[in-house]
């Protein structure tokens, strides 16, 4: 190319599902203009010798709990921070925050406190918890998320004679829309306080998601709908065969309920059994579970040293679950291109987001990673201030390098960005019936 790029970026990249050796060629923009076997540099080149190069992830569930709480253990910064260092270039951020984000004028604040402080770009959601709300933050917000049952400053839950409309009106503003999937109807009458995972399961049990995604269903076919954090492989089943896409997180993955355990085993919706668990692992294993999210909820380690039933539900996890799955990809427990379409590719295709991918067009968001340097997760020493992990002592694959629009801001695994991170809003088509791709089924009365 005429007069070269002004910045190169040399090593072996995962390109078109595998890795090849190529130079990417970043133009001023921070976009990939580029990609050839030599190019040339009008500014810097960096050559990442034997590292490799992928592109960063996209975390589609967070809760940075900025503003409010339920405790200060979390920030924009610190959030973000912890998102470069596990090599995530973009996340999207729930809107349950202290005040909850349902209208346009409190995202259009969440937004203004949000700028200047991240280091890696935010997609806000705000709630969908009623048409009002939908119809107020259409304009503005990057997507929707809604919440069938109570959970952390979601109390009480949603109305369920509103979900017809407000899934009409979700679906007629164009803007995809995230759900909690727990219908509180199919919950038992309180018993005893739960003092353990297996005792939170059976609080919340795998029929709430089940009932919860049969109702979503029935919702417009153009809607579209996103399941957060699935807990059964049947359900990533049901929504597959309906062409609506689900998310399952590291912790659902990889661990069960316990007969005695603590509230670092609380979550919502809950841990399930060993078998279950098993079922949801062999769907992802296979690629039938298409988005890998954190649900990262940093409660402090003393909030969470409770007892179960007093202690708040989530678990941290920006920083640790691409390193964690790129861990297992290199052990062999689960295929890397698996990983990279769950955690990176299918993430920001979903949003609509010009990442997720090393192609001309996209932006430079890249992490270089050594498959050979291996440490341990030690939850006091991640940038959470939450200070602990559910999944302390096991191994995984931090990314030496994060490059944010060519520019690093990982080095050595060590962050050295700036707040440069962005709001960012995908570019959503409104709904039209044009672009309605099947008429919505029947309605039954
Ligand atoms: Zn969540």
């Amino acid at each position: 190319m005429a007069g070269g790029f002004e910045r190169v970026v040399a090593g072996r990249a995962w390109v078109r599902g595998r890795f090849e050796p190529v130079e990417i060629g970043i133009d001023e923009e921070g976009r990939i203009g580029r990609i050839a076997k030599d190019l040339r540099a009008t500014g810097d080149r960096l050559d990442l010798g034997d590292l490799v190069l992928l592109p960063a992830g996209t975390d589609l569930h967070a809760h940075f709990r900025d503003p409010g709480g339920p405790d200060p253990a979390e920030s924009f910064s610190t959030g973000t921070e912890g998102a470069a260092l596990g090599g995530v270039g973009t996340v999207v951020d729930m809107p349950n925050t202290q005040p909850m984000v349902n209208d346009r004028e409190r995202w259009e604040a969440k937004a203004a406190m949000a700028r200047g402080r991240l280091a890696v770009d935010v997609v806000l959601f705000g709630s969908a918890e009623s048409t009002r709300s939908i119809r107020s933050l259409a304009p503005v917000a990057g997507g929707l998320k809604l919440y069938l049952s109570p959970t952390t400053s979601v109390d009480p839950g949603f109305d369920p004679t509103q979900l017809a409309p407000v899934l009409e009106m979700a679906a007629n503003s164009g803007l995809p829309l995230s759900v909690h999937a727990e219908w509180p109807g199919s919950f038992p009458p309180p018993s005893i306080p739960p003092k353990s995972s297996e005792d939170w399961n059976r609080t919340r049990p795998p029929a709430a998601e089940t009932e919860a995604v049969e109702r979503l269903l029935k919702g417009p076919a153009w809607l579209r709908l996103h399941i957060a954090h699935v807990t059964l492989g049947r359900t990533a089943v049901r929504v597959a065969a309906a062409q609506v896409s689900c998310e399952a997180t590291p912790h659902h993955l990889l661990l069960a309920t316990k007969a005695e355990d603590s509230a670092f085993r609380k979550t919502n919706p809950p841990l399930r059994t060993e078998a279950d668990r098993a079922e949801l692992w062999a769907e992802f294993v296979a690629g039938r579970v298409p988005i890998l999210a954190s649900d990262h909820a940093p409660h402090h380690v003393n909030t969470k040293s409770q007892a179960f039933d007093k202690a708040p539900s989530g678990l941290p996890g920006i920083e640790t679950t691409l390193p964690l799955f790129l861990d297992l990809a290199r052990s062999g427990r689960v295929p890397l291109p698996v990983v990279v379409a769950a955690a990176i590719d299918r993430p920001a295709r979903w949003l609509g987001l010009p990442v997720g991918r090393i192609a001309p067009g996209h932006r430079a968001n890249l992490i270089a990673v050594d498959f050979r340097s291996r440490r341990r997760i030690e939850g006091a020493k991640l940038r959470s201030p939450a200070g602990w992990s559910p999944f302390e002592g096991k191994f995984a694959i931090f990314p030496q390098v994060h490059l944010r629009d060519g520019q690093p801001i990982v080095e050595g695994g060590e962050f050295v960005g700036r707040p440069t991170g962005r709001v960012v809003r995908p570019e959503y088509a409104p709904a039209r019936a044009a672009h309605r791709p099947r008429p919505p089924p029947p309605q039954s009365v």
